[in-house]
């Protein structure tokens, strides 16, 4: 029987772009979501339905599924990722940057599991795999408005687990720490960049984004009855 259809946010670079690599390599039809739609295509990865949607949009998430579920069936999986860290202290950091996390990181989740939860609990089946970050378990310098949206995804992914639970859909929390992407580049504080970088070469190197995809993987390749609630995985050399 041919794989189920997984839906991936953020698909354009860094953590999405390997994760749907490699479910696509094992054999998954994908649905990719991104701003940049020339990137998405350009992984050139097979049975795979590419659109150009910011998950910000409630109404182009879902209609986004609708047209990927009509084409390859019900979406077993969403892997929401598409993410921002913008970087600053609360006294000097434009509020607009709030803003944009909070709606991407927060509401961008929340639009991403209302497109495909009511199939799932129907179904009895499925798997909804949230991207957080070790910020989304503790704290760390110049990151206050960026831990909130992540405390933000631990929380609401843990009380959605208990939510569904009984209804046979399982609900994982992938939290890295440091990944070498393009994450660090929107922070628009050029000095909190520069001591960013310093922190990450002091600690070795920040994780290969491939990492991050295998864990994804190793989460939901598990027996539907086996749940892994929460995966937390940095490089060796991070000590924070
Ligand atoms: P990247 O910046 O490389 O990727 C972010 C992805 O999100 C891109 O594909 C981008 O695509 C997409 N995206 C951004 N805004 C929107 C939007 N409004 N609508 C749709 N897609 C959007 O960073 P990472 O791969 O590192 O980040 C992925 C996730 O991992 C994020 O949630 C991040 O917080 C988390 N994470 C990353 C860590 C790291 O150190 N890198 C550590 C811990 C967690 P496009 O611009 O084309 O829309």
């Amino acid at each position: 029987m041919s794989k189920p259809l997984i839906v991936i946010t953020g698909a354009s670079s860094g953590i999405g772009a390997a994760t749907a690599r490699l479910l696509s390599a094992q054999g998954h039809p994908l649905l990719l979501l991104a701003r940049r739609l020339e990137k998405l295509h350009e992984l050139g990865l097979p049975d795979t339905l590419c659109r150009k949607v910011d998950v910000t949009d409630r109404d182009a998430v879902e209609a986004a599924v609708r047209e990927a579920e009509e084409r390859f069936g019900p979406a077993d999986a969403i892997v929401n990722n598409a993410g921002a860290m913008l970087l600053g202290r609360l006294a000097d950091q434009p509020a607009e940057e709030w803003d944009r996390m909070i709606d991407l990181n927060i509401k961008g989740v929340l639009y991403g599991v209302r497109a495909v939860l009511p199939g799932m609990l129907a179904r009895g089946t499925g798997t909804i795999i949230n991207v957080s970050s070790i910020a989304g378990r503790k704290t760390f310098p110049n990151h206050t408005a960026y831990v909130g949206t992540k405390f933000a995804v631990h929380a609401m992914s843990e009380n959605l687990r208990e939510e569904v639970a009984s209804r046979g859909v399982r609900v994982v929390t992938i939290a890295p720490g440091a990944v070498e992407t393009e994450l660090l580049s929107h922070t628009s504080d050029e000095q909190i960049k520069k001591d960013y970088e310093a922190w990450k070469k002091s600690a070795g190197g920040a994780l290969d984004p491939q990492a991050v995809a295998e864990a994804v993987a190793y989460a939901y390749r598990q027996p539907q009855n086996v749940t892994i609630r929460e995966i937390v995985l940095a490089a060796t050399g991070q000590e924070a």
